[in-house]
């Protein structure tokens, strides 16, 4: 038999996503298994693992979001490079229907009718068949229908170009996916995140992605055959954007080792930071004088002035240190950088030495404390906190004073077993008139407090005020928990005078906790610099619900760099006997 080539993860994913795609044109109930081939499109792209192997071991079903059905189709594909499921869905549909299906207006069977009367099976051959006027002879077309086709699919390009932006969490996957993808090509360099994803922003509008590369245009090509793309947005020789199935904008440019590093600035953005380097590099930057001493303090050599090998490099020319991605925003750090005032010792992911704000079995985690424990240990970091819910928060499983007792005992005696170091604490709503959860007499007995809102979030501008203050000025130390109560494209922040809260929490025995559940990112940048002029600490928490959580850290640390935080600005940074000693209640 001869050796056929054996489809890989990325051309197995491709085919379940198309599966998923005509499963959801049917729609009725086979909307539910178009769901279930997504997810399978999703757990196979993402593999670590060879393919190959899982399938003839047949562990297939042991990975999450895989069951039966989808193993059988999935083995198939590997062993015989077809899909039944498929075969018999293609035959209901005619050819480019899942491109056509995304014109507005376009039914399924009026595309019928135009892959009949004249072969269209995609969006250019339609728009080139309603140009050419062939539409409106068709019967059920009319010149009307022909003019609105035209009009219609100029609008579905704008608006692919311009379509909702994605949560950083899935921008982050989507760049992942293809950078593994790009680096199976030959010759590829280094291929570099830009954009809003490198600045770490909440939502992402096209995941940017530079490739160096000695030949652009073989790159370009080698991307335009990632099998999860839907549509070609924008080509041009050695860039391009991309639509990938599950909606995703994805663009590339492919630059040549000397080009590389102005093509990773410009695309990183922000557009009003490159606009304002781009003044000065044409001469409408601060005094020359100002600039000379900069250069003076670097320890670069200026002999390779000539040739700028990274971003730093252009930096340098144009007299300025380094500014962190994070911070390129055009809010000020320009000046910074020339008035020597950028922030150099910016907190980041190795200065994290504890895990704060995590939950267990005890309310609503899904990990006992001795696995949150053990994976906290894993990864190197020296104490955690065990925050879960108070009593009220009773929805979420909130640990009732007898529990609480037995939670304590559990610690001790997970101790006798650990090495890193696990702290008593709860996460304790701030209740409607802004008392804490617990009596007096047992907060004072915890090693860490969280003092968060779960409830009645649409209170007044003043009342919420009030209730914060009055949660603040409270004689224990505690922790503000994700303060504004935000989820990220779902629930706005809540109405209250934010700088009179933190001139409160100034002159309090208080904290502010940079929540880095990829949901939350609370509190935001431009409220965490306004804090660090006060003077407040902050701790960054990744309020972990399970082990996996426990990687939420890096979006913490993300905004907290976006907010300027310097690592002596981070309570969490401390090692374990200081960390106690600041946040120690009473
Ligand atoms: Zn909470
Ligand atoms: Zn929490």
């Amino acid at each position: 038999m001869a050796k056929k080539t054996r489809l890989d993860k990325f051309a197995i994913a491709a085919v379940l996503q198309e599966i998923a795609a005509l499963l959801e044109l049917k729609g009725g109930k086979d909307r539910f298994k178009a769901r279930a081939y997504q997810t399978g499109a999703r757990v196979v792209a993402g593999m670590s693992e060879d393919i190959g192997e899982v399938v003839l071991e047949n562990r297939l079903t042991s990975m999450r979001g895989i069951g039966g059905a989808l193993a059988s189709q999935i083995e198939q594909l590997y062993l015989t490079g077809e899909s039944s499921v498929l075969r018999g869905l293609r035959k209901e549909f005619p050819p480019g229907i899942i491109e056509l299906s995304g014109v507005p207006g376009l039914s399924i069977s009026k595309i019928k009718t135009l892959h009949d009367a004249l072969g269209v099976t995609s969006i250019a051959e339609l728009k080139a068949a309603a140009e050419a006027g062939k539409i409106k002879g068709i019967k059920g077309f009319g010149a009307k229908t022909e003019a609105k086709l035209i009009e219609t699919i100029a609008g579905h390009h704008q608006r692919a170009k311009t379509a909702e932006r994605l949560h950083l969490h899935r921008a982050l996957q989507a760049a992942t996916q293809i950078i593994n993808y790009l680096q199976t090509a030959r010759d590829t360099g280094d291929i570099a995140v830009a954009g809003s994803l490198r600045r770490w922003k909440e939502t992402v509008g096209t995941v940017r992605l530079v490739g160096k590369t000695k030949q652009p245009t073989t790159l370009v090509e080698h991307f335009l055959r990632f099998p999860l793309i839907v549509e070609v947005i924008e080509q041009m020789e050695e860039a391009c954007t991309v639509r990938l199935a599950e909606g995703a904008r994805v663009s590339l440019v492919a630059a040549r080792p000397a080009e590389f590093a102005l093509a990773l600035l410009t695309e990183t953005g922000s557009k009003a930071h490159v606009n304002k380097l781009q003044q000065i590099a044409n001469g409408a930057g601060p005094p020359v004088k100002a600039r000379k001493k900069v250069r003076k303090q670097s320890a670069r050599s200026s002999a390779r002035s000539s040739e700028l090998l990274d971003e730093a490099d252009i930096y340098e020319q144009l007299g300025m240190p380094f500014i962190p991605p994070e911070l390129r925003e055009d809010q000020g750090e320009i000046e910074a950088a020339f008035a020597g005032k950028l922030p150099l010792d910016l907190v980041t992911l190795e200065d994290i030495r504890g895990m704060v704000h995590c939950h267990t079995t005890y309310s609503d985690g899904k990990h006992s404390i001795e696995e949150m424990a053990r994976a906290a240990e894993a990864m190197g970091m020296k104490y955690l906190t065990i925050t879960d819910h108070s009593p009220t928060a009773s929805y979420a499983g909130g640990v009732t004073l007898d529990r609480l007792k037995r939670q304590w005992a559990e610690i001790d005696e997970v101790q006798e077993k650990v090495g890193v170091k696990i702290l008593r604490g709860t996460e304790s709503d701030i209740v409607a008139d802004g008392r804490l959860d617990y009596p007096d007499a047992i907060l004072e007995q915890f090693d860490v407090i969280v003092a968060s809102i779960h409830s009645r979030y649409k209170m007044d501008s003043a009342k919420m005020t009030k209730r914060i203050v009055t949660a603040m000025r409270q004689p224990v130390f505690k922790i503000w928990g994700h303060a504004l109560g935000r989820l990220i494209q779902r629930r706005p922040p809540f109405d209250c005078d934010v700088e009179q809260i933190l001139d409160v929490i100034a002159e309090s025995r208080a904290a502010i906790e940079i929540n880095g559940d990829p949901w939350r990112l609370d509190m935001e940048p431009r409220w965490v610099r306004e804090a660090r002029k006060r003077k407040i600490k902050f701790v960054i928490s990744v309020d972990a619900h399970s082990t996996g959580a426990l990687n939420n850290l890096k979006y913490g640390v993300a905004m907290a760099r976006r907010g300027w935080l310097r690592e002596s600005e981070v309570l969490n940074t401390l090692a374990t006997k200081a960390f106690q000693k600041a946040v120690k209640p009473a």
